[in-house]
């Protein structure tokens, strides 16, 4: 029996050890998040199948200085930061070349295009099917040309295996009850999906991966390179799988690797208190790149793609903008809010890393997936752990290899 240990008991790492246990692997796995704060449990929980297209475009580069924080916008590159997020924007410029942002969009296509049928399969392995809501989600403009040029984005995008049509009267009216400014446009979404409750996915996973045999250990994981091996606090004779998030980077420069990741910093506010439908998917706010989610038990507004150290102190100012927009909308939220911050490991070409390492034989990753951790973590976690019992994956981890930035 092969004997693995995963660093990382995010959504990333807890999947990857379920999908290995199914293969009759010994697992392991050490994470340092006991609260549960990580990325993974505080993000909007929309399985967002339509992202085909990498961030890192040239669309991306034309709208960035319309999108900085200082203008009102989501985008925030702290001046004591720039060490951290110049070398990654010079990068991420180079990965928006047309013929990059192609592939880029390529490869996502391929494992979007299985992420729904991951998530479905993923939690029937949990046991617990009904945290998937296959209800699609909107996105909703405030006046009348951002309306027009967003849906005709949208309508000539690639979408994958999501579909999207003009929200109709009825839908209109839902998102127009919902706020106390008018909706000028909205578009709505089929194929993609939202987890109901991130607290219930984290113990359900945590729960399924023990009742399998799993060992999952409170602590946080160094990796050594001893005799051309990769090994984790002494366990010499396991594979390694890191999937530490942000800080991935840290241990995969162990053997040699070279890792460009930033933290793209979240954050979010909840309150139990709200008149939000149930029955209501994500509804995106696209002139305040505000995202509302109704979970089982709190409704939360998320927003911001902070470049910065994963450690750096929170910035207040972001929680009270996400407060402004609330207050502005007029969102049936009334606090007092539960703050959260939270870092998406991402690379400068808005793809993840998935493989095996060519400089360490028993070296193994799945890390790095943006904005889209939550959507990819099954799909991946198939994939990888196929790949580490020997079996054909079903889909090209090419692209995702780290060496692409050696
Ligand atoms: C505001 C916000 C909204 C988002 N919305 C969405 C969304 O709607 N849909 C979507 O698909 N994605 C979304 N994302 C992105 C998604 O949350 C991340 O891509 C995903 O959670 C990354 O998962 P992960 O398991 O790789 O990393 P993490 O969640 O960061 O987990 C890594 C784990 O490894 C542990 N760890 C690290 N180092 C060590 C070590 N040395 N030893 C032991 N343990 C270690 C950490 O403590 C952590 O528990 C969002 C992110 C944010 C911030």
């Amino acid at each position: 029996m092969s004997r693995i240990v995963v660093v990382g008991a995010g959504i990333v790492g807890l999947c990857s050890a379920l999908h290995l246990l199914e293969r009759g692997c010994a697992v392991t796995v050490i994470d340092n998040d006991p609260a549960g704060q990580a990325a993974s449990w505080g993000n909007a929980g929309h399985i967002a199948t339509e992202q085909v297209e990498p961030l890192a475009s040239p669309a991306m580069l034309r709208s960035a200085p319309g999108r900085l924080f200082m203008r009102g916008g989501a985008l925030a590159l702290p001046p004591r930061a720039l060490r951290s997020w110049l070398p990654f924007a010079l990068r991420l410029v180079a990965a928006s070349r047309p013929a990059s942002f192609a592939a880029g969009r390529d490869a996502l296509a391929a494992l979007l295009h299985h992420a729904l049928p991951a998530w479905e399969d993923v939690l029937q392995k949990a046991g617990t099917p009904d945290l998937l809501r296959q209800d699609g989600h909107f996105v909703l403009w405030q006046d009348a040309a951002a309306a027009e040029a967003g849906q005709a984005h949208w309508v000539n995008a690639a979408t994958g295996t999501a579909s999207v049509h003009p929200a109709h009267g009825d839908e209109l009216a839902r998102l127009t009850a919902l706020c106390s400014v008018p909706v000028a446009g909205a578009i709505r979404f089929d194929g993609t999906a939202q987890i109901a409750d991130l607290a219930g996915l984290r113990a359900a996973l945590r729960e399924a991966v023990i009742a399998r045999g799993g060992r999952l250990v409170d602590g946080t994981a160094t990796l050594q390179i001893r005799r051309g091996r990769a090994e984790v606090d002494g366990m010499a004779d396991h594979a390694v799988l890191v999937c530490a998030g942000v800080r991935s980077a840290a241990l995969m420069r162990q053997a040699g690797h070279r890792v460009p990741i930033i933290a793209e910093r979240g954050y979010h506010i909840r309150s139990t208190d709200h008149d939000w439908p149930d029955d209501m998917p994500p509804v995106v706010f696209e002139q305040r790149s505000l995202i509302v989610t109704r979970y089982r038990t709190a409704l939360q507004a998320a927003s911001f793609v902070e470049l910065q150290q994963p450690d750096a102190p929170a910035d207040p100012r972001k929680w009270a903008r996400l407060e402004r927009h609330v207050g502005e909308l007029g969102l049936p939220m009334r606090g007092p809010f539960r703050r959260w911050i939270g870092s998406r490991p991402t690379f400068p070409d808005y793809l993840p890393a998935i493989g095996r390492s060519t400089r360490v034989g028993n070296l193994h990753y799945a890390f790095g997936h943006q904005h889209l951790g939550l959507t990819l973590a099954p799909v991946t976690a198939r994939a990888v752990a196929a790949m580490m019992v020997g079996e054909q994956p079903d889909l090209s981890l090419a692209p995702f290899d780290l060496e692409r930035f050696a």
